[in-house]
């Protein structure tokens, strides 16, 4: 075997490790121990080495699976139809690239235009809610995608979901599908009372709404006033009149009781897509729930099922995710900066990310203490923040992808400059260089 497969090997089970574990304490325990974008930065890395070489593909690979497996607590049900997770694009030229093959796959000429549906990607938890002659059967979580668990008590208390739907003739059964949230004032009132309370707080509003979808008292639920988003309609096979497009089954759903998010939009064609994810970037900050992006459907029904599915997604649609301000980088240095009066700034010096827009490969880590508060090793993995115009900051490292025996990174003690021995004065945060005739210090002087 060559280094560099055991190395790409290596690597593959490092993240597969890592991402597994995040995977558990996000959909089973509520209490994520990454950022989302961290986890989707990971996560892409893991499929590029698996597409690159298929052999590195395992069973137990996150890029195999949908969710977390059900938790106890409640028993589980077999979904009737599959609930699947959405592939991801990052830019418009992963949409691009994604259309292409969906226009491959549908056997149409590059460049066709096929009319798409446009919704927001509400940051929540997505539920399947079971109706036999119209009336609300059974809801569950989405789980594997295969077997969810059962929480009808609960969603019975989600004013939003209808009880007995509106329907003159109802079929025999009905799935219905959407996007369980907790509005952002509800999200800040729960966790000040559990601060209150000492307990642990919830990250986000999606982690907050699949804890308390889990709470094993509905009386709970109905306090923490959830809300729920209706998107998708599953009728039986044989049932005649039923909509034949994505834009028709929203209405369909708001018609027998549903809420249907306003905003999604009928596209007709990529560049209305783009359009349309660019105007809810600025449009999502008024909103008073959680999104993370768009998600692009296939209009036409009958193509959507021509399209088909992969392992763990449907061809036909993908979500487009707006830029992250937070991603994993690998640490390639530290420097040392001299200022004006002598205070020395350590720098991390890391790989290129983009973020927020920009491409970021260096960060400031203010002084000695938050290097020593970081507890930055040589070859760390660490997380990077940058938000619109704000300076961008190491967050933290991820010790878990740490390499053996790495080095832990302190100050030099003698300036990078001029090579005089630095000075820490007592009770101080900075560290200086105190030789007025450093270099450093003479350029800033002048200028
Ligand atoms: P996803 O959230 O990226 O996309 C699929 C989900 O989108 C659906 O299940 C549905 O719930 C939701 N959705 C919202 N609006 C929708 C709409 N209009 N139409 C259809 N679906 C809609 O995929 P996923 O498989 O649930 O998980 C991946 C996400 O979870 C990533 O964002 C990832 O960062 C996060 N995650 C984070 C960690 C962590 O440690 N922080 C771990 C695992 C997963």
């Amino acid at each position: 075997m060559s280094s560099t497969t055991s190395g790409t090997q290596a690597r593959a089970s490092e993240l597969r490790d890592l991402l597994n574990r995040a995977a558990h304490a996000y959909y089973v325990l509520d209490a994520p121990v990454m950022e989302d974008p961290v986890y989707d930065r990971l996560y892409r890395e893991l499929l590029d080495l698996e597409n690159a070489d298929a052999s590195l593909i395992s069973a137990d690979s996150p890029t195999q699976r949908v969710g977390g497996a059900p938790a106890a607590g409640f028993s589980s049900v077999r979904h009737r139809i599959g609930l699947l997770s959405l592939d991801n694009a990052f830019n418009t030229d992963e949409l691009e690239a994604w259309y292409g093959r969906l226009l491959k796959v549908l056997d149409r000429e590059a460049g066709t235009a096929l009319p798409m549906v446009g919704e927001l990607k509400i940051d929540g938890n997505a539920l399947a809610l079971s109706y036999e002659n119209g009336v609300l059967v059974r809801a569950a979580t989405r789980g594997d995608g295969e077997q969810g668990e059962e929480i009808t008590a609960n969603v019975r208390t989600i004013a939003s979901v209808p009880l007995r739907l509106q329907l003159e003739n109802p079929p025999a059964w009905l799935e219905v599908r959407g996007e369980a949230l907790i509005p952002d004032g509800t999200f800040a009132a729960i966790n000040s009372e559990r601060q209150a309370r000492g307990e642990a707080l919830f990250a986000n509003p999606r982690n907050a709404c699949a804890g308390t979808l889990r709470q094993l008292d509905p009386k709970v639920v109905a306090a923490r006033k959830l809300d729920f988003f209706a998107y998708t309609l599953h009728l039986p096979p044989d049932w005649s009149g039923g909509p034949a497009s994505q834009w028709e089954s929203l209405d369909w759903l708001k018609q027998a009781g549903f809420k249907v998010n306003p905003n999604a939009a009928l596209l007709p064609d990529l560049a209305a897509v783009e359009a349309f994810f660019e105007h809810w970037d600025e449009g999502r900050r008024q909103l008073n729930y959680a999104t993370d992006g768009v998600v692009v459907k296939l209009n036409d029904l009958r193509l959507q099922d021509a399209a088909g599915f992969t392992q763990k997604a449907p061809r036909w649609a993908i979500a487009l995710k707006y830029p992250a301000e937070e991603a994993p980088s690998k640490l390639l240095r530290l420097s040392c900066q001299v200022g004006r009066t002598g205070v020395i700034t350590p720098v991390a010096e890391f790989e290129p990310v983009p973020l927020a827009g920009t491409s970021v490969s260096r960060a400031t880590l203010h002084n000695a203490d938050r290097l020593l508060e970081l507890d930055l090793h040589a070859g760390d993995t660490i997380v990077v923040r940058k938000a619109g115009e704000i300076i961008p900051e190491v967050v933290r490292v991820l010790p878990e992808l740490r390499p053996a025996a790495a080095e832990r990174l302190e100050l030099p003690h003698t300036c990078p400059e001029c090579g005089s021995e630095l000075v820490r004065e007592e009770g101080e945060a900075a560290t200086r260089c105190v030789n007025s005739s450093c270099p450093a210090i003479l350029r800033g002087a002048l200028r």
